[in-house]
């Protein structure tokens, strides 16, 4: 008999493309998903040894998307609606967006 026991690996590491993702703070590939939303696939991780929220890479072009959507509302709003609660919901966006791309991006190793 062996004493050679493993435990199982805990359930984290997100692999992409065959390569694991690393938080960009401390070089730990220990993440865990976040959650989906109902305005994102994939919102993104938290890094399970900083506590660092990351985002991932393919999330650019969509946040980019909510900036400028959002802007556009936004002046659309000022121009036709007059509206506090349609230029909110712009606003909003605009916010989201800054919010989320403001994250650090997960790395791949
Ligand atoms: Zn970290």
């Amino acid at each position: 008999m062996s004493n050679s026991y493993t435990p199982p690996k805990a359930d984290l590491g997100v692999k992409t493309s065959g390569q694991y993702l690393a938080c960009p703070k401390c070089q730990s590939t220990d993440l865990s998903k976040l959650k989906r939303n109902s305005f994102e696939k994939n919102p993104g991780y938290v890094c399970t040894s900083c506590k660092a929220k990351l985002r991932d890479a393919s999330s650019t072009k969509t946040l980019y998307a909510y900036v400028v959507l959002g802007l556009v509302w936004a002046v659309l709003d000022r121009v036709f609606a007059h509206s506090v609660y349609s230029l909110a919901v712009g606003l909003v966006a605009v916010s989201y967006g800054v919010l989320k791309l403001s994250r650090p991006v997960a790395v791949s190793r």
